[in-house]
C-alpha cells in the first residue's frame, strides 16, 4: 500500500520506516527542512538504536522517501498517518492540538483522492471527530474517514516495539477505513500482534488510560520506596515480590527520581484536563501528577542531605540527563528540575550523558557538559546518577574515586552494585533502601 506519514519525529520516523520495512511504499512528510536534509543524507535527527540502518536500507530500496510536499506525497496514497506533536499548552496544560489541526487542514486542501486519515498522535477524546469535521468542511469530492490508531512504542526500543507490539488498536466506525488500516498491519511479519478493533473514542482513550496507569505504577513504587527507607525495607525486593503477582506484573516498578519524558507528564495532565471538561474528576491521576512533581525537588534535597546539609560552593557531577537510558530525549526529564534545584541551592554542576547533551544544552544553563563520566566527576564533591545508562554501571570505581574530591555517590536509579561501590570506598546513597556503608 502507499502510506503517507506526516511528522517525522520519534513516532512518525519509526512508524514510517517500519511500514516501509514490512513492504509498504512510504513517504514521510515534515515541515522541518533541516530534519529532512539530514534524513536525505542518512543522518538521523534523533537517537534511536538501529534506526539509521533501517532508514538507510529502506531509503536505498526506494520504499521510503522524505519530503515537505504534502500534496505530491498524497497522490495515490491509501492512508495518511498524522504523527505530529501534541505538547501541553503552556497556558493551561491542555493538549495543544494546533499541529494536528494544521495537518488536517493541509490534508483537506491537498488530498487528491479517497483517503483514510489515521491519527497516531496521542490526542484527547473527540479529536478524531474534530479532524473529520475539518476534512469534511473542505467539501472535496473524495471519501475521507478518520481512524484512531494510537502508538505505544517506547523510545530506546522503538523499532522492536513497533515490529512486535503487544497490541495494535484500531478505532473506527467505518468498515472501509477499518479494512484499509487492518490491511496495513496484517502482514506476515506483524501477524502475531493482537489487533483490537474498537470505536474511535475508545481507541483515543486507551492510549491516555494506558500512560496514566503506567505513570501511576511508577509513582506508587516511588512512594513505597520512601516507606521502605523509613521502615528498613528494600524496595527492590518489595517490587520483585509485588511483580510476581500476575495481576500486577513486574514492569514499571523501578523506584527512581520520578517519571519524565515526552509522554507521561503531558498525557497524565491531558487526561485529567479532558476529564474535567467532561465534569469528571480523575482524583488518582491528579494526585499522581502532584506527587511526581514534588518528588523531583525532593530528590535534590536528598543530594543536599547526603552532602551534609548544603551544596553551596560544592561541585556536583551528574551522570545521565535523558529521561531514561537509550534516548537523547530531554523532554520533561527529571534531570532538569533536579539540576536547577541544585543550582538554586548554590552548587556548580558538571554533567555527562552519552546521547542527550546537545538537547540538554538547549534547556539548562551554567552546566559544564563533559566528555565522559570521569571528566564530569573530576574534583567533584559528589556524583549523582540520574539516568540508568548501562555504561555508568560498568565504570571503573577506583578511577572514579581517584578523580573526585569526596567519594560520595547518590544513585537515584539504584543502578550501581552496592557491594562494588562500598568496596571501592564510597559513601553510597540510593533509593528505597538504606545501604550498609
Ligand atoms: P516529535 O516532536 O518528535 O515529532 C513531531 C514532528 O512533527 C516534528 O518533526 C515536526 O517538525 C513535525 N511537524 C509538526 N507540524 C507539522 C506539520 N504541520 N507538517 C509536517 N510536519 C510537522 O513528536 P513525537 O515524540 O514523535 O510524538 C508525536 C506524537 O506521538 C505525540 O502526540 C506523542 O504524544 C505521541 N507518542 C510519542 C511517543 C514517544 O515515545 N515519543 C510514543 C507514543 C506516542
Amino acid at each position: 500500500m502507499k502510506i503517507v506519514v506526516v511528522g517525522s519525529g520519534y513516532v512518525g520516523l519509526v512508524a514510517g520506516t517500519c511500514f516501509a520495512d514490512i513492504g509498504h511504499s512510504v513517504v514521510c512528510v515534515d515541515s522541518d527542512q533541516k530534519k529532512l536534509e539530514k534524513l536525505r543524507q542518512g543522518v538521523m535527527p534523533i537517537y534511536e538504536p538501529g534506526l539509521d540502518d533501517l532508514v538507510a536500507r529502506n531509503h536505498a530500496s526506494g520504499r521510503l522517501s522524505f519530503t515537505d510536499e504534502l500534496g505530491s506525497a498524497l497522490t495515490g496514497a491509501h492512508a495518511a498517518f498524522i504523527a505530529v506533536g501534541t505538547p501541553p499548552r503552556a497556558t493551561d496544560g491542555h493538549a495543544d492540538m494546533k499541529y494536528v489541526h494544521a495537518v488536517a487542514h493541509a490534508i483537506a486542501e491537498k488530498a487528491s483522492g479517497d483517503l483514510v486519515v489515521v491519527n497516531k498522535s496521542t490526542v484527547p477524546v473527540g479529536t478524531g471527530d474534530e479532524v473529520e469535521r475539518i476534512l469534511l468542511s473542505a467539501r472535496r469530492p473524495f471519501r475521507f474517514s478518520v481512524v484512531s490508531n494510537p502508538e505505544f512504542l517506547r523510545e530506546g526500543v522503538a523499532i522492536d516495539d513497533f515490529m512486535r507490539p503487544d497490541r495494535i488498536v484500531i478505532g473506527s466506525e467505518s468498515e472501509w477505513a477499518r479494512k484499509v488500516v487492518s490491511g496495513i498491519y496484517e502482514v506476515e511479519r506483524l501477524s502475531e500482534a493482537a489487533i483490537l478493533h474498537t470505536s474511535r473514542r475508545s481507541a483515543e482513550l486507551i492510549k491516555y488510560a494506558a500512560n496514566a496507569f503506567l505513570a501511576m505504577k511508577i509513582t506508587f513504587i516511588n512512594e513505597i520506596s520512601d516507606l521502605c527507607e523509613a521502615v528498613g525495607g528494600d524496595v527492590r525486593h518489595v517490587a520483585h515480590g509485588l511483580g510476581l503477582d500476575s495481576r500486577i506484573g513486574s514492569k514499571f516498578l523501578n523506584a527512581g527520581p520520578g517519571y519524565g519524558g515526552s509522554c507521561f507528564p503531558k498525557d497524565t495532565l491531558a487526561i485529567s484536563k479532558t476529564a474535567r471538561d467532561h465534569r469528571v474528576q480523575l482524583h488518582t491521576i491528579e494526585t499522581v501528577i502532584q506527587v511526581n512533581d514534588n518528588r523531583k525537588r525532593a530528590m535534590a534535597l536528598r543530594v543536599l542531605d547526603a552532602c551534609g546539609g548544603s551544596v553551596r560552593g560544592k561541585t556536583i557531577a551528574v551522570l545521565g540527563l535523558a529521561f531514561k537510558a537509550h534516548t537523547d530525549d530531554m523532554r520533561d526529564s527529571p534531570a532538569i528540575p533536579i539540576i536547577q534545584a541544585l543550582q538554586d541551592f548554590g552548587a556548580r554542576v558538571r554533567a555527562h550523558d552519552p546521547e542527550a547533551m546537545e538537547n540538554a544544552a538547549k534547556l539548562l544553563t551554567n552546566v559544564t557538559f563533559c566528555e565522559d563520566a570521569l571528566d564530569a566527576a573530576t574534583d567533584s564533591d559528589a556524583v549523582v546518577v540520574l539516568t540508568e545508562w548501562p555504561e555508568f554501571r560498568d565504570l571503573d570505581l577506583g578511577q572514579l574515586k581517584a578523580v573526585m574530591a569526596e567519594p560520595l555517590m547518590i544513585d537515584l536509579r539504584n543502578l550501581m552494585s552496592e557491594d562494588a561501590v562500598l568496596e571501592a570506598g564510597f559513601t553510597y546513597c540510593c533509593v528505597g533502601r538504606n545501604p550498609a556503608g
